[in-house]
């Protein structure tokens, strides 16, 4: 299998790392499917699995990686600490789990998975992270459905600021002004529920640009996101979905059909609040 394919931009990641663009997403892939599916994916092309603990599927995406004969450099794997696991000394512990899991000796990228105000023990658990990366677990140190509030709190008490925030963003919810707050504070915005599970896939503004560019309307989502420099990773257990959804560097947005597609915020969340869930 070629180790990196040419078509998959990357993206700069503020601590000198890269990242790909376009991955894929393994969140609702069953165990028993996901070296099949995950496999299949790294045959297509995608070099850039994000998976969780949470997600119970960790020991296949490993098996997946090794079963397609790539070099662990060459493909960029994403894990996530969940809520049960936050606190200094449970968070260490867990990406220790994770990557004895995975059987692998780092990820290339480390996420909290969820805030939780609630116990509010965010801060210390970003601080185990920070030590984590000190200590090559994990190449790079990032967090998922921070809002504006939690990521100005972590920035004031420990100086360090995450390298991607990984929030709900399609259509419907474009979080406007979360991107403005990443971009000021140069942290790259990953999209999850790109495609809103689906849910946007109808909208006759998509189906007509759609149309306009010979393919379909998830292909112009994922290239909206990847035209707003977005970080995307799609999930499909479908094979001819999973060789669609990587088939989107043929076309462009024009400006205008990017701006039709701005048009269609609603503020409307598929997944939970991360001010509650947890
Ligand atoms: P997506 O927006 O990627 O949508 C996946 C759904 O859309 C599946 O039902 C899939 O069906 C279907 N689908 C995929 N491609 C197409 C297509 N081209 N045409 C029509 N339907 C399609 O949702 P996810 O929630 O899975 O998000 C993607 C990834 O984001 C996750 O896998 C996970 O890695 C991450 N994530 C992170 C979260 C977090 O809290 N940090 C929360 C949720 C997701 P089928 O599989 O049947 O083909």
């Amino acid at each position: 299998m070629a180790s990196t394919p040419s078509t998959v931009p990357t993206v700069q990641l503020r601590d000198g790392e890269q990242i790909p663009q376009l991955g894929f997403g393994v969140f609702q892939v069953p165990p028993e499917e996901t070296v099949e599916v995950t496999l299949r994916a790294l045959e297509t092309g995608y070099r850039h699995i994000d998976t969780a603990k949470a997600y119970n599927n960790e020991a296949e995406v490993g098996q997946a990686v090794r079963a397609a004969g790539l070099a662990r450099e060459d493909v960029y794997i994403t894990t996530k600490c969940f809520n049960d696991d936050h606190g200094h000394d449970q968070a260490k512990r867990a990406l220790h789990a994770s990557l004895e899991r995975l059987e692998m000796s780092h990820v290339d990228l480390y996420l909290i998975h969820w805030p939780v105000p609630s116990k509010d023990r965010y801060v210390e658990t970003w601080k185990a992270l920070v030590e984590l990366q000190q200590e090559g677990l994990t190449r790079s140190i990032g967090v998922s459905n921070f809002q504006q509030a939690h990521l100005e709190r972590i920035v004031a008490e420990t100086g360090v600021a995450p390298v991607v925030n990984q929030i709900e963003l399609h259509p419907y919810l474009q979080q406007p002004g979360l991107r403005r707050e990443h971009a000021d504070l140069n942290v790259v915005t990953e999209a999850w529920s790109p495609l809103a599970q689906g849910a946007v896939l109808d909208d006759p503004a998509l189906v007509e640009i759609a149309e306009r560019h010979g393919v379909t309307a998830g292909q112009v989502v994922l290239r909206w996101h990847l035209q707003l420099g977005n970080v995307v990773f799609p999930k499909s257990v479908t094979p001819s979905r999973i060789a669609e959804n990587f088939d989107v560097f043929g076309f462009t947005l024009t400006g205008d059909e990017v701006s039709a597609i701005e048009a269609l915020d609603r503020g409307e969340r598929i997944g939970p609040d991360p001010d509650t869930f947890g």
